[in-house]
């Protein structure tokens, strides 16, 4: 708690910049040379709030919710992430990346450390925690995805769920304000989608903001306060859940639910 009202102090808040939303994301548009990945994206995400967004693949999930944290630029449109709009100001890009926790389909965990160093690293060197400090909270967040035993084995000698949750650790160990989740489960054996999931479904419990591209329908079902379905660079439909695998609305949902489900 401490790290974060030092965050939230250190940054100012500036003219135009609005808090009410943990995410809010006003005509984004994007392109790659001529080929235009975005249109017209409009998205609010409450604090607190869950969100699945899904859709076929090459649709611009993954670009989108990389704008979210500048690991992608965008030409048109407006990016607001608690309270900080996203600019070209470094500092500001700086400030972004330190609420928002990222997980990648394929881990990116450091091969050459041990999974106690993947989670400290950050936290001592950009959190500037003292080392005692980042090794206690590194290893809360492993008792918490139930593997503080791996501590100090190295990423390859875990395994695939095992790597994911080391990986949602490690976000966590930066005490982020939002998660967002880039296909989490899909490189994963089936047998070990489940643990990842449960972690996840424990994290959205405890009132994680979070945005997250997966496929898992049964997830979108126990979490998603709101699912999102995006076609070729655009939002085509937004509701809750029950609606939306009940009676989605838009034709491209249809077809994509009964290619899916
Ligand atoms: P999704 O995550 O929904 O599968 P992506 O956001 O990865 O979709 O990609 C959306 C589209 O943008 C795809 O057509 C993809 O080929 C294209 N694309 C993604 N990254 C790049 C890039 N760096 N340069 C050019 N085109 C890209
Ligand atoms: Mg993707």
């Amino acid at each position: 708690m401490a790290a974060r009202a030092a965050s939230a102090r250190e940054r100012k808040i500036l003219p135009g910049e609005q808090n009410e939303y943990a995410v809010s994301i006003r005509g984004l548009n994007k392109w790659y040379g001529a080929f235009q990945v975005l249109r017209d994206i409009n998205l609010d995400v409450a604090t607190g709030e869950k969100i699945i967004l899904c859709g076929p693949s090459g649709s611009g999930k993954s670009t989108l919710i990389r704008c979210i944290n500048r690991l992608e630029i965008f030409q048109a449109g407006s990016l607001t992430v608690d309270g900080i709009k996203l600019t070209d100001d470094l500092k500001r890009i700086d400030d972004v990346r330190r609420e928002v926790g990222m997980v990648f389909q394929h881990f990116n965990l450091f091969p050459h450390l041990t999974i106690l160093e993947n989670c400290t690293l950050a936290p001592i060197h950009v959190r500037k925690l003292p080392k005692e400090q980042a090794v206690e909270t590194a290893m809360h967040f492993l008792k918490r995805v139930r593997i503080p035993e791996q501590a100090d084995k190295y990423p390859g000698q875990l395994s695939g769920g095992q790597q994911q949750r080391v990986a949602i650790a490690r976000a966590l160990c930066m005490n982020p304000k939002i998660m967002l989740f880039d296909e989490p489960t899909s490189a994963l054996d089936p047998e070990m989608v489940q643990e990842v999931l449960e972690t996840m479904v424990e994290l959205a419990r405890e009132g994680m903001t979070m945005l997250c591209v997966t496929h898992e329908m049964g997830f979108a079902r126990q979490v998603a306060d709101r699912v999102v379905f995006m076609d070729r660079g655009e939002i085509l439909e937004i509701a809750a859940p029950q609606a939306f695998f009940a009676a989605p609305q838009h034709p491209r949902t249809q077809l994509f639910l009964g290619q899916i489900l």
